[in-house]
Order: structure tokens, then C-alpha cells, then sequence
């Protein structure tokens, strides 16, 4: 059985416990999500369940909340928990536990944690204990069962969460194998972003009659996710990033590459240039992750350079926008990385940097997402956004834009889209914002919202507003990071060629023979 959307009850005509209500309603939820609402009231009935939905939908508490509600009755013997979460990810399963405690605060729930990387001397204590609810990952799981240290003939309810990504990560046989481990189990539920054919094998396979849910997948559906593509030569992806963080004002966001050392490559470059960013990669151990992702929440890091990995599950409720360093090599982690914005219905935007290789890999994401991104040009756009008003709308090629001042021609020559032509000579941001004066704006950081005034007018009118209270014209994240680059020294001589990697003896002054008058600088 398939439901179709429908409208939202409260939680409480939803079925759920008093208790149950009032810590959703403590979390400050009044309005039950599209899932929660197809989803909850099945859940309540013991009936097996697949919902297809994706991660920032209100998924995770769509079971937990009806598990907690049914949980409050009876108690949990040593070793024999009565219900088991499987999560891919440690990150997803910390974000499940998370789940529980919040909404289990008005009734007694024991809970254990079974993830790899953390010291697991008081996992182990509760569960001998016995715990109401376990949350693992699945080959961690299977290890503390094969070590006798958990028992699983108590547990009645039992969840697979993420079931594509456990696919993408070579888990099914471990589910497979927990799955009839759990032989006892009353109702079995299944959650997926997407249902690929081993998915849905494992479902007929598992499951009892399900009843099935499906909420619209937030990167075809949502129109509060505003999906930009950003075509780009190789070589260009960090100046664009740039240009992309003055064009809108990105003083957040999370940065997806596709490949572990690239993650590492592109934190230190922004680090480099003054940005507060971290990067976050499986190689990192668990509280290593947690911390950075603490510090991001926490407002102390600003740009979450991350690979899928690392970031799947992240549960980051104020993420405006999401890049796309590289084209995800599946479509379905297109879905998944840019669902990372837009969360509860607030505003997200998501940007895909493409460069010409990418073409077959991007067919693929239209084709999911139901139609061609619209291209956004940051090259263009952060000229147009000194020299325009309103200036707001990106414009579809640099071609058409006009630098408005000498920085942004200088730079709009050194730094052309791609396709362009090879830069003559590579000069930084750093110089630009150097070249103001202490507590001015670089003229080539305008942002659209300011190009109302003229660019002259626009920067006179920032800088003593921001001498004077802290709110400059700008936006806030603009300031932040503004700040954070200027400290930043400038070269002393334009580096030519070599980009951020300039070998010290070639900085080293070399007696000037008269044949090499007039080359360099
Ligand atoms: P999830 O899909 O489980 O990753 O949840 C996405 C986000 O939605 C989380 O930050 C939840 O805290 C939030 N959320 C869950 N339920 C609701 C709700 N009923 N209304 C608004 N936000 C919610």
C-alpha cells in the first residue's frame, strides 16, 4: 500500500503518548512532517513500515517518536535490548541517540550506543544492564554479538535506517545477517532515500506486509531549494569558490568533494586565504568529527569542507548552502548532499561546480532531479554586483559583464570561467582586500545587495558603518569573514604561475642580468 501526501494532523491525533507530545513540543515541532504524518500512525498499529524518504525530511523522529511511545510499557533485560536502530554511519546513529534523548525526556529509556571510535567501557556497562534501545552500526554490532556481549532474542522492534546507504557502503550482508538474527521481532522497519533493486529485495525479504510511505525527495520537489550549477575549468574551482562566497554572501557552508584528499587540499587552500574552514573525512576518528562538527554548529568554523562519507547523517539544522566542489559521482548523492539545505522548510542553496568531464555524471542528476540546473556564473555575477542595481539575479555568462572598477576587471581577466583564456598573471584576493584601506571593503567584494549604490558609494558607505557598530551594509557572514581575511599579509610581489605553492628559492632575490630587463615584475 502506497500513500499519496496528504495534510498534517497534530502529533497528538497522530496517536502518540502524552509524554512523547510534550517533548516534541518542548523541542519546539508543532507540526507533524509529511513522513511523520504518513508514517507515525502505521508505526503506532505494529504494522511494518518502508518509508522512502530522505534524510532531512523529519524521517529519523518518524520512528523514534512511535518507538519511545510504545517502549514506555515494559522493561529490558540484561544484555537483551528491546529494540535496535542500524545506522550506516556512527554520525547517523550519534544523531539517532540524539533523537532519542530529546524526544524520550519525560519518560524513563535506557539506551546504548554501539558505533565504532569511541571508548566503549559505559555502552557496554548499559547494556548489561539492559537497555530499552540499542542504535549500532551493523558490523559493530555483529561483533559484540559474536563476543556474547549482546543478546538479541529480546528485541521486538527493529529498524534499518539509510538502507541505500548501507548498500553504498557493502552492508547488506551484515543487515542481512542481523536481520535473522532478530528472529523474534514484532515489526521491522526500513528507511531509504532511494529504493535500488537490493533494497527493495531486502524488504520483500524482511518485512511482513509493509506499508509504504513516500515523501517527496526534497532535490526534485522542494522549491525552497534554490539548485545552481557553476560551470568551471579544473583549475579554477577555489577562485570561483571565492567568488561564489562574495557573489551571495556565503559566510556558511558545507563543501562536498569526491575524494578524501581533495577534502584535505581544499581546507588548507581556504585556510590559507583566510577563511575559517575544517575539514571532516573518514580518516578522522569519531571524536575528532565530532568536535569539528561541534565547532561548526557552534558558529566557530565557518566552511565544513566534508567527502559523503564523513557527512552522511549530519544532522546540521542551519545549513544555507551546500557546494558541490565536484560532481557526486552517483546521482543519488546529489540528492543526498544538497538535502542538507532546506531542512523543515526553511530556505537552502545549493551549488554544483561542473567542469567539462563531468558532462555524462550530471545528465544522470538532471534526469533524477527531473530537469536542467540553472547555470549561475560567479565570475559574471561579482562584477555585475559592483556595477549594478539591483544586480541580483546572476547572469548566465561573464561574457556579458562589464568589471565595474580596475580590481574586478584586473581580476575578471586573471580569473576567467571555463573555457576562458589562460590568466596572464595570478593575484589573489589577499592583494585586492590589501590594496583597501584598513577597515574598507575590497572593491571587488560587493555583493549584490550593495550594488544598489554605485561601487564607489557602496564601499564608502560600508566602511565607517562597520568602524562604528559592527553592521556594516553587508551581511553578517560577509563581515565575518572579511575580518578573518584581513589580517592576511599580501605577497610582496605578485606570485606568477605557481599558484600557492611557491618553492622559497624562488622567492629568493636574483641579480638582475640585462637580458632579463623587462620580464617579470
Ligand atoms: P531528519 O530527516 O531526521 O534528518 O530530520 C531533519 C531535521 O528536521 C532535524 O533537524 C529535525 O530536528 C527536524 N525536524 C524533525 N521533525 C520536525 C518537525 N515536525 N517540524 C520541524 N522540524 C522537524
Amino acid at each position: 500500500m502506497t500513500e499519496g501526501t496528504q495534510g498534517s494532523p497534530s502529533f497528538t491525533e497522530l496517536g502518540l503518548c502524552d509524554e512523547v507530545t510534550r517533548a516534541v513540543v518542548d523541542a519546539g515541532y508543532t507540526v507533524p512532517t509529511p513522513i511523520q504524518a504518513k508514517a507515525i500512525p502505521h508505526i503506532l498499529k505494529k504494522q511494518d513500515l518502508v518509508g522512502i524518504a530522505q534524510t532531512g525530511t523529519g524521517k529519523t523522529a518518524a520512528f523514534v517518536l512511535p518507538i519511545i511511545h510504545h517502549l514506555t510499557h515494559g522493561r529490558a533485560r540484561a544484555r537483551m535490548p528491546r529494540s535496535v536502530i542500524l545506522s550506516p554511519t556512527r554520525e547517523l546513529a550519534s544523531q539517532t541517540a540524539d533523537n532519542f534523548t530529546k524526544y524520550g525526556k519525560h519518560v524513563k529509556l535506557t539506551m546504548a550506543l554501539i558505533i565504532g571510535g569511541v571508548g566503549m567501557g559505559e555502552q557496554e556497562k548499559l547494556l548489561d544492564r539492559g537497555v530499552d534501545v540499542l542504535i549500532a552500526t551493523p558490523g559493530r554490532l555483529l561483533d559484540w554479538f559474536e563476543r556474547g556481549k549482546v543478546l538479541l532474542g529480546g528485541v521486538s522492534v527493529f529498524v534499518i535506517d539509510e538502507a541505500d546507504r548501507m548498500l553504498d557502503m557493502g552492508f547488506i550482508p551484515d543487515v542481512e545477517r542481523i536481520a535473522k538474527l532478530i528472529a523474534r521481532r514484532e515489526q521491522t522497519m526500513l528507511f531509504s532515500a532511494t529504493m535500488p533493486k537490493e533494497v527493495r529485495r531486502l524488504a520483500d525479504q524482511f518485512l511482513k506486509d509493509p506499508v509504504e510511505v513516500q515523501v517527496a525527495r526534497p532535490a526534485t520537489m522542494a522549491s525552497n531549494i534554490e539548485a545552481r550549477l557553476v560551470k568551471v575549468a579544473p583549475d579554477k574551482k577555489t577562485d570561483a569558490l571565492e567568488r561564489l562566497f562574495r557573489a551571495h554572501g556565503v559566510d556558511k557552508a558545507i563543501i562536498f568533494c569526491n575524494r578524501k584528499r581533495d577534502v584535505g587540499t581544499v581546507t588548507r587552500k581556504l585556510q590559507r586565504k583566510g577563511y575559517n574552514a575544517r575539514d571532516i573525512h573518514g580518516d578522522l576518528d569519531q571524536s575528532q568529527r565530532q568536535a569539528t562538527l561541534d565547532a561548526f554548529k557552534a558558529d566557530s568554523v565557518d566552511y565544513l569542507v566534508a567527502t559523503d562519507v564523513a557527512a552522511r547523517g549530519l544532522d546540521i539544522s542551519d545549513m544555507p548552502v551546500v557546494i558541490n566542489l565536484d560532481v557526486p559521482s552517483h546521482a543519488d548523492d546529489y540528492v543526498h548532499r544538497i538535502g542538507r539545505t532546506g531542512r523543515a522548510g526553511r530556505k537552502g542553496r545549493a551549488f554544483t561546480f561542473a567542469t567539462d568531464d563531468d558532462a555524462r555524471r550530471l545528465a544522470k542528476i538532471e534526469k533524477l532531479v527531473g530537469g536542467a540546473i540553472p547555470v549561475f556564473d560567479p565570475f559574471a555575477a561579482v562584477a555585475q554586483a559592483a556595477e549594478e542595481a539591483p544586480a541580483a539575479e546572476p547572469r548566465p555568462s561573464a561574457a556579458t559583464a562589464a568589471p565595474a572598477t580596475p580590481e574586478v576587471a584586473a581580476a575578471e581577466q586573471e580569473t576567467p570561467p571555463a573555457g576562458g583564456e589562460k590568466p596572464k598573471r595570478r593575484r589573489g584576493p589577499k592583494k585586492a582586500a590589501a590594496k583597501a584601506a584598513p577597515g574598507e571593503k575590497a572593491p571587488g567584494e560587493a555583493t549584490p545587495d550593495k550594488a544598489a549604490k554605485s561601487t564607489d558609494q557602496a564601499a564608502a558607505d560600508a566602511a565607517p558603518a562597520e568602524r562604528r557598530d559592527g553592521k556594516g551594509a553587508g551581511k553578517d557572514g560577509e563581515r565575518r569573514s572579511r575580518r578573518k581575511r584581513e589580517p592576511e599579509p599580501a605577497p610582496a610581489e605578485p606570485v606568477v604561475g605557481l599558484g600557492d605553492h611557491v618553492p622559497s628559492f624562488l622567492l629568493k632575490p636574483v641579480p638582475v642580468r640585462p637580458e632579463n630587463s623587462g620580464k617579470g615584475e
